[in-house]
């Protein structure tokens, strides 16, 4: 078996070979099973108890060569993680030797007591049990193949007893399911050619830190918390744009090297690897699947970063801000639509025809964001994300679009009814939609505005708030919930404009009327939602007033950012589209709004404890040199005004720190909302002992040392 480790060299050879994918399910699957699990899995057909069966032996049989001794099927509970338990396959026999087994009711369904996941009261300890359950549409894999560590993973969808949604996969499938059908929907009302059923795709970039591991291991802030709690920025941080693209350090190449292998293992197509813009900071990039996979895919890419990373002697840091005056990451969601004629429909197309369609999906998308910018804000609210979001390096907490220049003018010439070319000749030619209004669009004419939180990139939209460490299924959710809602009410008024009217078509294939239409309903659309269209700074104070002006929300933190998710006309929607019923919705509001309370609260008692078992001492002991000091050098006969000067400072801060360390005390005993200031104080007194003290006093490895002083020889 090793042997066979060894043999795979060449990427391709490489890729996927851990996936049960089409290949490996031929291979293992008789004919007329490998059939009916691909119409389940293309078609969502459901697959017979006896086909499960031999589903499972194939799996089983295919796993068991790969090495694994357990299955487990491998879920995502609203802890943002994934997670798993194992089963192995061993069944004993009378001889005292065993059998491996491994059923189709293992495959499809398991049983874990989902007594301490979050479920916002869904749960009652009491009816403890939750159901995992297969899903076929996202590949079991191996883990850890040919070694004693092998693991057979299926992917699975998590419910409660009453079959009520506990995790992020569920919703998300069924808001593709909502927004599928209004897909084939608008394919019908531009009569395509039907040729595949449609893909909602998904590219999810992930920034991360590394840094090396024993300084980690001397930094509890980093350890329970994922960011640091103190430090201060040293004086060459990122200001000479120096390692954004950079030449890559050789240890730190080497890890990236074995990720992108375990991931394409794993078959997950990582693509791109470069240094980011803050030192220490790196992405990857795979390039799109479609939705559901590549949320599994970035779940195993958080992961393989972590794991393997303690593997090279660095620690991997997914977290939004692990340190302040510095780039935190994010994780670019982007989203995009294949039609049923197996097109990208966010691609402005050769034809008027398709042209015409394009600027349908792009005016739903503005109707879509503006309707619900409070409710696609919500989705990215973490305790985490707070740090990020509007901090001049990540899109402001107001969500608006960017379309590039092209589109604008184009969005204004149906806005105003006027052509392009109408207008550049001075006047004032009535606009034809899918005619006139789209002159080529080269590609790549749009973004490189980094400053706004969707922006049009071309041939998809690009969702820029994502938290680095989130999962971003609850994104895509919300993403594919208004989309569909949009899709859905402009449909509506087409369909019911055309009703009864059935006349010549003209040569893009469409009446008269239906143009007629087409141009009002996008017309009504673009001016009732244009205020959501922006191109300028995002980072800049006039968008804050601006933004305001034209009434975006503008939503601060998670508490307040979360209450969308449970407004009567969000609840509501969730239920038309079969998303969430209310106790579902209500429920999710419960478990993000306590995450975001146990976060801050371990925050200010990490950093409390931080405070009195690390920082005061090293304080205390500097204080007493420095009064040692100046007690010397006043009985030395010097004038001691600037030792006492020195003395005096750091003995201040001593007594504040106190102080603040009081106050924090208070804070966790009191509300949520006052831990944060309260940790603001603490640090700003701690910052302030670090940049005064020697640093053999100082109890934690500084921002400098883990910037810079990583990656570059092998680990002794
Ligand atoms: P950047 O935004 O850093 O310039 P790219 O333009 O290369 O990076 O793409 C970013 C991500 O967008 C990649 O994961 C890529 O695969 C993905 N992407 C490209 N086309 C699509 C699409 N049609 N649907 C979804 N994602 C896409
Ligand atoms: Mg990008």
């Amino acid at each position: 078996m090793h042997n066979e480790h060894r043999r795979i060299e060449t990427i391709t050879d490489l890729y996927g070979c851990d996936v049960f994918n089409t290949s490996a399910r031929r291979r293992y699957l008789a004919n007329n099973v490998f059939e009916a699990l691909e119409d389940t899995i293309q078609n969502g057909v459901p697959l017979e108890p006896t086909l499960a069966d031999q589903v499972a032996q194939g799996m089983k049989t295919w796993a068991l060569e790969k090495g694994a001794s357990h299955f487990t099927h491998w879920f995502q509970p609203l802890t943002g993680a994934t997670a798993e338990k194992h089963d192995s396959f061993i069944m004993p026999d009378h001889g005292g030797s065993c059998v491996s087994q491994f059923s189709g009711k293992e495959l499809v369904q398991g049983e874990p007591d989902a007594s301490s996941f979050p479920s916002g009261g869904l749960r009652a300890t009491f009816e403890a049990r939750g159901y995992t359950a297969w899903d076929p549409t996202s590949p079991a894999f191996v883990t850890n193949a040919y070694t004693d560590r092998a693991v057979l993973c299926i992917p699975c969808a998590f419910w409660s007893y009453h079959g009520e949604a506990l995790d992020g996969k569920t919703p998300l499938l069924r808001s593709q399911k909502a927004l599928h059908a209004q897909i084939e929907r608008v394919g019908k009302l531009f009569e395509v050619e039907r040729v595949q059923n449609p893909v909602i795709t998904l590219g999810v970039e992930q920034e991360y830190f590394l840094i090396e591991r024993r300084f980690f291991k001397e930094r509890p802030d980093l350890v329970m918390t994922g960011r640091t709690l103190f430090g201060i920025r040293p004086a060459r941080h990122q200001q000479m744009e120096d390692h954004y693209f950079s030449r890559i350090k050789p240890r730190v190449l080497a890890f990236m090297a074995e990720v992108d292998r375990r991931l394409w293992r794993l078959g997950v197509p990582a693509k791109t690897r470069h240094n980011e813009v803050s030192p220490a900071q790196f992405e990857l990039a795979p390039i799109f699947e479609e939705q559901n996979l590549a949320v599994d895919h970035n779940l195993l890419i958080m992961s393989i970063l972590q794991e393997t990373a303690g593997e090279y002697g660095f620690s991997c840091l997914v977290h939004e801000k692990p340190f302040a005056g510095v780039n935190g990451s994010g994780k670019h969601n982007n989203w995009s639509i294949t039609g049923t004629d197996g097109k990208n429909w966010f691609s402005p197309g050769q034809t008027p025809h398709d042209n015409a369609k394009f600027l349908f999906m792009l005016t739903a998308v503005i109707k879509a964001v503006d309707t619900h910018a409070a409710l696609l804000r919500s989705a990215v609210a973490t305790a985490g994300n707070d740090h990020r979001l509007g901090a001049s390096e990540a899109p402001p907490a107001i969500m608006s679009i960017f379309l590039g220049e092209q589109l604008d003018e184009i969005i204004s010439a149906i806005d105003t009814g006027c052509s392009i070319r109408g207008r550049a000749n001075g006047g004032c030619d009535m606009i034809e939609i899918g005619v006139d209004a789209l002159p080529k669009i080269p590609r790549d004419v749009s973004d490189r505005n980094r400053t706004s939180p969707v922006a049009f990139t071309g041939n998809k939209f690009e969702f820029r708030s994502v938290g680095s460490s989130q999962s971003c299924e609850n994104t895509n959710t919300i993403l594919n919930m208004i989309m569909a809602e949009a899709l859905d009410k402009m449909c509506t008024e087409m369909e019911s404009r055309l009703e009864g009217t059935e006349s010549h078509k003209d040569a893009d294939g469409h009446s008269r009327e239906f143009h007629d239409a087409l141009k009002a309903v996008l017309r009504r659309e673009i001016q009732d939602h244009k205020r959501v269209l922006f191109s300028g700074d995002g980072y800049s104070d006039d968008w804050t007033a601006e933004a305001a002006r034209r009434g975006l929300p503008n939503i601060k933190t998670t508490p307040e950012a979360l209450k969308a998710m449970i407004q009567p006309e969000t609840v509501a929607l969730f239920g038309e589209l079969s998303v969430l019923s209310e106790r579902e919705a209500m429920s999710r509001y419960e478990v993000y709004r306590h995450a975001w309370e146990q976060t801050l609260a371990m925050e200010g008692g990490c950093a409390l404890d931080l405070a009195r078992t690390f920082v005061m001492p090293a304080a205390l002991r500097f204080e007493k040199k420095l009064a040692e000091s100046l007690t010397r050098s006043q009985a030395l006969g010097r004038d001691a005004k600037t030792r006492l000067k020195a003395y005096n400072q750091v003995a201040d801060l001593v007594d504040r720190l106190y102080n603040a360390m009081d106050a924090m005390d208070l804070a966790l005993q009191s509300e949520t909302a006052e831990i944060l200031p309260a940790l603001t104080v603490l640090r700003t007194i701690v910052d302030k002992l670090e940049s005064l003290s020697p640093e053999a006093f100082w109890p934690f490895p500084n921002y400098g040392q883990m910037f810079f002083n990583y990656g570059a020889a092998p680990q002794a």
